[in-house]
């Protein structure tokens, strides 16, 4: 029944709870656990509560990565990720929640065993599904960005995409749109390579396949500022955290509203959002 566009809907984007990292942060060293992450509760509990409030409610949330700070391993992983799933555990039962993993969560260099404990945890790395008439695309970025210890890992996941993408094609979905959480850029195609996006040679392979198979946008957190740039008619979006910020960017959530056009998003912080909702204009969008 989801394959048919039926009109414009929405939904909610958020990345980067990353549970510890705001502690870690502040006394400067990031390569640590945080053994605090009290702000980072909050701080997803206000989100939760800004969704619970939204009416009509949002098709679907999606958090593009880094749920918690600890990486596989690491001391508090498992207090944070318990933490993690009981704020979210507060959301309206009607508005499914999508799960991307980060690097946070399987690991810079990410192994068999990692991603297992991710899928165990949170559900599959990566996975399809439709909404209204448009597919939507899940990756697990890690794979684009080292897949040193699980060669074939990446190599099922990369048939995978390429069957998707064809069946996009195929299918005529209404849009075809991606999560991941490294962005491909953060502004440019041709961009030096940094920290906060895939490598130059991977980028622009992934993009053309993006591309090609008329995949109109990547939604994207890792940054933890607001980003973003257009590549032919691929729109790159990175989301700021909902957790710590790294630029001046506020704590806040994305809203996207799929038109039978276009694709609308808009940053909202967390305060405006609980306080005023989604804005007028992009109501009315939703109307058509
Ligand atoms: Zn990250």
């Amino acid at each position: 029944k989801e394959r048919e566009w039926k009109g414009p809907f929405y939904f909610i984007q958020g990345a980067d709870p990353q549970f510890g990292l705001m502690k870690a942060w502040s006394t400067g060293n990031c390569d640590s656990s945080g053994d605090e992450w009290e702000q980072e509760i909050r701080l997803t509990e206000q989100a939760i509560q800004a969704i619970n409030r939204l009416n009509p409610k949002p098709r679907f949330f999606v958090l593009c990565g880094d749920l918690i700070h600890a990486m596989p391993g690491m001391p508090f992983q498992r207090e944070q990720t318990k933490d993690l799933q009981r704020v979210l555990g507060a959301i309206d039962r009607a508005i499914p929640l999508v799960f991307v993993s980060g690097n946070h969560d399987v690991g810079n260099v990410p192994t068999a065993e990692t991603i297992e404990e991710f899928c165990q945890t949170w559900g599959d790395d990566y996975f399809s599904f439709w909404v209204g008439g448009v597919l939507f695309l899940v990756l697990n970025s890690q794979l684009l960005y080292d897949a040193s210890s699980c060669p074939a890992l990446k190599q099922a996941q990369d048939l995978w995409l390429d069957q998707q993408l064809s069946l996009a094609v195929q299918q005529k979905c209404q849009h075809a749109i991606i999560f991941q959480h490294i962005p491909l850029f953060l502004q440019s195609i041709d961009e030096d390579d940094d920290y906060f996006n895939l490598t130059r040679s991977v980028r622009k392979e992934m993009a053309d396949k993006f591309t090609k198979a008329g995949v109109r946008a990547v939604f994207s957190g890792h940054y933890h500022r607001n980003a973003g740039g257009t590549y032919k008619n691929l729109d790159m979006v990175v989301s700021s955290a909902i957790g710590c910020q790294l630029g001046k960017d506020t704590h806040g959530l994305r809203v996207v509203v799929v038109t039978a056009e276009k694709i609308v998003h808009r940053y909202y912080s967390l305060d405006e959002l609980n306080e005023k909702g989604i804005e007028d204009d992009l109501m009315e969008l939703m109307k058509q």
